[in-house]
């Protein structure tokens, strides 16, 4: 995308990623240190090609996370800045709100849970009965509900793509079609090639979502855990539905596992989605249904992470895989609180992968996982909402430059 050189060949910052946490710690980088050399190195032919650019679009307020969490601290920042910085560069977003909608007693008891941890971690949020569930969105029905008035929705690569032209204009490259194959790192430096390149920097951040372990690896980090690849499929409602609702919709999600569940999206564009579901993915960058990798299938039936993960959760897991492959079962999840959606409604639309971080223990890691060397940082779990999170994610990793 343009050529800023540096003077000895070795660039100041080296970031690898081209999804919306590495162009933020590349904006980040050139904002604190102007007149820095700066390369982004992606592999795609466009950002935002991979999680950033399949995603739900929320702006989310930051209420699921524990309190002493990186995702509560990062989350509530991210959502005011992604409000900002889309006001100032013309960026569409709306602050449409999101209600919680709990179905039965045992999902009323999660959701007050859920409203005390709202307001331990200072987010404005509102519990309304059933009654005024349905006079606030009349085709929803639920036994109670949170609603969370900060809650917005954005198109995320039109966000990376802004920040990738203030880089440029900043004076940094942006590197397309780059894939990377090994990193080697020295004293002095960090020297990351593939077929076609090498490029030597200082400081090297690594964000590269779906690969983190892999790069990891490659940088001699040595990791105790697997991304593991979740498929989110979505499906759209017929436009004539595109009215069901006027703020997001969203199940209360159970605490033990790390998605929020299906819900009704109005995106930016004036679309009503649904989901997305969480199914086991047999390629990390594989969209089409059915897509396997051997590669990747091997590397998530090879760890010994992944079974017990598969073993604590098989109820959830075998309920997933139904519903992705009967639409019926799917179907059954939106009309807990859509009841009148029917089978017609769920029109074909793409789908999410998300890298999810399992260790070999079995846990699922919930928080955002950096790691560094000597030069360089490894962003290697930033899941949902890290989107929403991207810009001060890269002001804490850039902090500790
Ligand atoms: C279905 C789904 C729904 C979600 N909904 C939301 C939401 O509503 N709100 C929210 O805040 N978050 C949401 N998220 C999470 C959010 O999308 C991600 O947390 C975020 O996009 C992560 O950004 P990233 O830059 O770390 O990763 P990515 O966007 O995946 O970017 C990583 C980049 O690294 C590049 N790369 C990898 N390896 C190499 C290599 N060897 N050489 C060169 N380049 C390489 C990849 O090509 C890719 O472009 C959702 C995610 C999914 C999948």
């Amino acid at each position: 995308m343009s050529s800023g050189g540096t003077g000895d060949g070795v660039y100041d910052f080296c970031v690898l990623g081209g999804g919306i946490v590495g162009v933020a710690t590349a904006h980040r980088m050139l904002t604190k240190f102007p007149g820095a050399s700066l390369a982004l190195v992606e592999k795609e032919s466009a950002l935002a090609a991979h999680q950033t650019g399949h995603n739900s679009g929320v702006i989310h307020s930051g209420i699921y996370y524990p309190p002493d969490s990186l995702k509560a601290r990062l989350c509530r920042a991210g959502a005011a800045w992604n409000k900002e910085f889309a006001a100032a560069n013309d960026i569409p977003f709306r602050e449409c709100g999101k209600l919680l909608v709990a179905t039965d007693s045992a999902e009323l008891a999660r959701m007050r849970d859920l409203y005390e941890r709202s307001i331990t971690n200072g987010v404005d949020v509102e519990a309304i009965d059933a009654a005024e569930l349905a006079r606030r969105e009349p085709r929803i029905t639920g036994v109670g509900a949170l609603f969370v008035p900060s809650t917005g929705i954005i198109d995320y690569p039109k966000v990376a793509t802004a920040l990738a032209d203030q880089v440029v204009a900043m004076g940094g490259r942006v590197l397309l079609d780059t894939p990377i194959e090994a990193i080697g790192e020295t004293d002095a430096t960090v020297t990351i090639s593939g077929p076609a390149t090498s490029i030597t920097t200082r400081t090297l951040v690594v964000c590269a979502g779906l690969q983190a372990d892999r790069m990891a690896r490659k940088a001699g980090i040595r990791t105790d855990f697997r991304i593991v690849p979740f498929r989110g499929e979505y499906y759209r409602l017929p436009a004539a539905r595109a009215d069901l609702v006027r703020t997001l919709i969203y199940p209360v999600p159970d605490p033990a596992l790390p998605f929020l569940g299906v819900h009704l999206s109005p995106t930016i564009d004036g679309e009503l989605t649904v989901g997305p579901n969480a199914v086991l993915g047999l390629a990390r960058e594989g969209y089409a249904k059915g897509s396997v990798s051997a590669r990747d299938a091997v590397d998530v039936l090879g760890f010994p992470g992944f079974h017990r993960v598969a073993r604590a959760h098989v109820r959830t897991g075998a309920r997933e895989l139904r519903n992705s492959l009967f639409k019926r079962g799917y179907l059954a999840e939106c009309r807990k609180y859509c009841p009148e959606l029917t089978v017609a409604d769920l029109l074909p639309h793409r789908a999410g992968i998300r890298a999810q971080a399992v260790l070999r223990d079995g846990s699922l890691v919930h928080d955002f996982l950096i790691e560094r060397t000597p030069r360089s940082i490894h962003v290697l779990n930033a899941p949902s909402p890290a989107a929403t999170s991207a810009m001060p994610i890269a002001e804490y990793l850039v902090d500790q430059l």
